[in-house]
């Protein structure tokens, strides 16, 4: 979605924010390994005083992300949940929020157990745009918190329909964008107010930081979730924001070639005896296909699928791979492969679990980009060793 008189997202990632070293011509941007900045007299400084506030590191990986999700503002924040809290406490007390009733489990676990005490959260299923209307009619809320696709159904909500309804009810909408990746899909250009993501997945790419970034237009706003930043305290660290700058530099040619063989894979899936039912919404199969087509120009390495049997078929087949890694987390160039109901959204109760389709025998994959042949290869041995 390249804007007129702009470069395309995989130039940008390389060159927005990487400049040469103004001082030494470094081609490669400097770690400002330093808590703080020497002033020429009080008061009098370069634009940097403390690390918790500022540093050029990160602010160059700032200026990247920015650019790569078409917004004027970027705030990088240590972990993905701390980008998160930072909106909460942003919003006045009382605020209500329609949340998707399919988030990541830990934003699950701070809305219902750190902010349910100052917010109010409704949880709905934000793909069903008749019934999100009349909630938002009905509650006029403050915020609507949106993933798309959803973790793990990934199900597919239409951005535009629930901004346009937001936009009626002056609601912000926020969307989690960390699936996608700047990448396959920009929010703010389908009319979101503010882009989250957990950068410690596909942005930076290589499962070696944690980290978290915010991404809008609206000047007030971002002072303000900069300013609780610099009074609460989830800053990055300048390696790690470094870390992340050098991960970016490949995320176009990453997400095609998760794109590619998850796009085997899932295929591969749908056909296999052992397999009951596979959810990846660049299947023509997906209930939400042509939805994910029309907001998104591509799918990344995300897989859910439910395993013929139950959690005996599931934890052999899951102590079984051999190039997947059985961890938690997504979106690195390693394929990782996890149990929700065990590991990630062990935090959601059962009962809402049960709900959500998030059954014992659902298996979620984050394919990474090794040899493709070789990652059937592995989970066609893991199937074996399950019967
Ligand atoms: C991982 C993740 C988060 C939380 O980010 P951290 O970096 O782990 O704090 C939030 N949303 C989604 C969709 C995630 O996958």
């Amino acid at each position: 979605m390249t804007k007129k008189n702009e470069n395309a997202i995989s130039t940008k990632a390389i060159h927005v924010g990487s400049h040469p070293d103004k001082e030494t011509g470094a081609t490669t941007p400097p770690i400002y390994q330093t808590s703080t900045f020497t002033q020429k007299s009080p008061g009098k400084h370069f634009g940097y005083e403390y690390t918790r506030s500022h540093n050029p590191t990160r602010t160059r990986l700032e200026e990247c992300l920015a650019s790569i999700e078409n917004a004027k503002y970027a705030l990088v924040t240590a972990s993905g949940m701390s980008a998160i809290m930072l909106v909460m406490h942003a919003l006045k007390k009382g605020s209500k929020i329609i949340c998707g009733d399919d988030v990541y489990g830990g934003t699950y676990r701070l809305f219902t157990t750190v902010f349910h005490d100052t917010h109010e959260f409704i949880f709905a299923d934000t793909t069903d745009i008749k019934k999100l209307d009349s909630l938002v009619k009905e509650h006029g809320p403050d915020l609507i918190w949106l993933e798309s696709p959803t973790n793990p159904m990934l199900k597919i909500t239409d951005i535009k329909k629930v901004c346009q309804i937001a936009k009626k009810a002056k609601s912000k909408v926020i969307v989690d964008n960390t699936f996608m990746s700047p990448y396959f899909q920009n929010p703010l250009d389908l009319g979101a107010d503010i882009v989250m993501h957990s950068m410690t997945k596909y942005i930076n790419g290589h499962s070696d930081i944690v980290g978290g970034c915010l991404m809008l237009n609206d000047k007030k706003f971002y002072d303000k979730v900069w300013t609780l930043q610099n009074s609460i305290g989830p800053s990055q660290s300048p390696f790690d924001s470094w870390l992340v700058l050098r991960g970016l530099k490949t995320l176009g040619v990453r997400m095609e070639a998760h794109q590619k063989n998850a796009m085997k894979i899932a295929q591969w899936l749908e056909k296999h005896k052992q397999v009951e039912k596979i959810y990846y919404p660049g299947l023509k199969s997906h209930p939400q296909h042509k939805i994910a087509k029309s907001q998104t120009s591509g799918h990344s390495g995300m897989i859910t699928f439910f395993l013929k049997g139950g959690l005996k078929e599931s934890k052999k087949f899951l102590s079984s791979v051999k190039l997947f890694s059985l961890a938690e987390s997504l979106g690195g160039v390693e394929s990782l492969i996890e149990h929700p109901a065990i590991m990630t959204h062990a935090s959601v109760p059962k009962p809402i679990r049960e709900k959500l389709g998030i059954h014992d025998n659902l298996i979620r994959l984050s394919v990474g980009i090794e040899d493709v042949d070789d990652l059937i290869a592995d989970l066609e041995q893991a199937f074996k060793a399950s019967r």
